[in-house]
């Protein structure tokens, strides 16, 4: 067949976020719904920033429907997310839950002979894994900045404390620049 199916991977059939299609029966307008949880087994998100952390449990209610080109999935995810505020570095927790649609084709189907891989997911031997799915979804979801509150005031660039914790009158003692040369000619020259 097509070169492109060599990168094809197989789902993990065991893996709670792989979706078995079989009973679907290929008829179109067949369809099944499933509610299941999945823990997350890579970051789903942001990573380093936002996102449902590995291990977490996402909420799974999504509706499999046969259709001609392959199984459409749509439905919601819901979960956890923890992340590191962007100007204070505190951490943060928040829920999140997307709305994923996605078409997974049959192999050998017109999608598949006219799409390239990372366009459209593909049924391989009639699994579908919803975790990159939900995945990409989160990635859409949360803030690329995320912040703890909107008026966070951030950090030190003198010393790194937190501004929250420092107060107002924080300052670092900074020497004149005009006062600093003049010390220093006197350092130069004390004879004078
Ligand atoms: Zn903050
Ligand atoms: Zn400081």
């Amino acid at each position: 067949m097509s070169a492109n199916r060599k990168g094809v991977v197989r789902p993990v059939s065991t893996s709670p976020w792989v979706i078995d299609t079989r009973e679907l029966g290929r008829r179109p307008g067949a369809s099944r719904s499933v509610h299941r949880t999945a823990a997350a087994s890579y970051v789903l998100g942001l990573e380093d920033v936002i996102g449902v952390p590995v291990g977490a449990e996402v909420e799974l209610d999504v509706l499999l429907e046969s259709v001609v080109e392959g199984v459409l999935v749509s439905g919601t995810a819901s979960g956890p997310l923890a992340g590191e505020c962007s100007r204070c570095l505190d951490p943060i927790t928040d829920e999140v839950s997307v709305r994923v649609t996605e078409l997974f084709a049959y192999p050998a189907s017109a999608t598949d002979e006219t799409t390239d891989e990372d366009e459209v997911s593909r049924l391989v031997d009639d699994l579908l894994d919803l975790e990159p799915v939900v995945r990409d979804a989160v990635v859409l979801a949360v803030p690329h900045v995320p912040l703890c509150s909107q008026d966070c005031p951030g950090l030190c660039p003198g010393c790194g404390g937190k501004w929250a914790d420092l107060g107002p009158d924080h300052r670092h003692e900074t020497i004149d620049p005009r006062w600093a040369a003049l010390q220093e000619r006197f350092q130069q020259d004390p004879g004078r």
